[in-house]
């Protein structure tokens, strides 16, 4: 009996590793297919009109960030709240912003979660604070959420203004699927999963300075293109600072280079090479 059981065990790791592998290698054929499937015309003309970004991104990348809508619309369920209804445009403007972020990079699509629930304009949560012994409960009024291991939660009247909008430096979209790519390795800390080992030390020098110098310029009362937001942590921090990259790209490499040098490196991107010269 003791043999049986000996014996079962291997070839149970055999058949869960076999599974596994077939799983991931048909995942693999499915989503390269549906990146080489071409975006429907409707739908591109719903992202020229909707989403300022995509107007100014070179022709070559909005082929390849179709694909990758084809497969973050395959693989993530949308779901209405407070009746809001979920339309192709409302699907097409929050997987075009979300993927503009994994354009270039490596990527598994956001995996952990595949909820994305969508409100109509800004939403309610409960809150609960924890001192010590003490509890307390608030409600917090939101416009987007990324829960951990969880759902994203979208107000749609700002999905479509960040989409509208590439150069307030605000992008809901954006800011809660860094939080995304952030807890891609278990932990919402402002240090996401890096390409290389080699990485990581520019990374965390480089980010430590810059959120020491918004904490001075927010004590100074003196500008600096990062929105105060980003000093609540170093997790905002990174989410703050990924809407600024894109939304004010020339703003941010002459106030922080080092910092934008950073992103531009992580999200293999330049947005300052895309469309119109932006002014200063
Ligand atoms: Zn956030």
């Amino acid at each position: 009996m003791l043999y049986l059981i000996l014996l079962s065990v291997p070839a149970a790791v055999l058949v869960w590793h076999l599974t596994a592998k077939f799983k991931h290698h048909r995942q693999q054929r499915r989503r390269s297919a549906l990146q080489r499937k071409p975006l429907p015309d409707h739908c591109q003309a719903i992202l020229q009109r909707d989403f300022a970004l995509y107007r100014k991104l070179p022709v070559e990348s909005r082929a390849k960030l179709h694909g990758h809508i084809n497969v973050f619309l395959d693989e993530k369920v949308f779901v209405g709240c407070n009746g809001m209804e979920i339309t192709e445009r409302v699907k097409l403007l929050i997987a075009a912003q979300a993927c503009l972020l994994i354009l270039n990079k490596p990527t598994d699509y956001y995996p952990g979660f595949e909820t994305i629930l969508v409100y109509p304009d800004t939403f309610v949560v409960s809150v609960t604070e924890r001192d010590g012994m003490v509890h307390s409960d608030s409600v917090s009024v939101r416009t987007g959420e990324s829960r951990h291991r969880g759902p994203i939660v979208l107000a749609w009247d700002q999905v479509l203004h960040g989409a509208s909008d590439e150069r307030d430096g605000h992008n809901v979209v954006m800011h809660e699927f860094a939080h995304k790519l952030d807890e891609e390795n278990w932990s919402m800390d402002g240090l996401p999963v890096l390409a290389n080992p080699q990485q990581y030390a520019p990374w965390k020098q480089v980010l430590t300075e810059a959120y020491a110098q918004l904490h001075r310029a927010i004590e100074q009362d003196s500008h600096d293109v990062i929105d105060d937001y980003g000093a609540t942590s170093p997790a905002e921090f990174f989410a703050v600072v990924t809407e600024t990259f894109f939304e004010k790209p020339k703003q941010l490499k002459h106030q922080h280079p080092a910092l934008y040098e950073q992103f531009r490196a992580y999200y293999q991107l330049d947005p300052i090479q895309w469309g119109e010269a932006r002014d200063l």
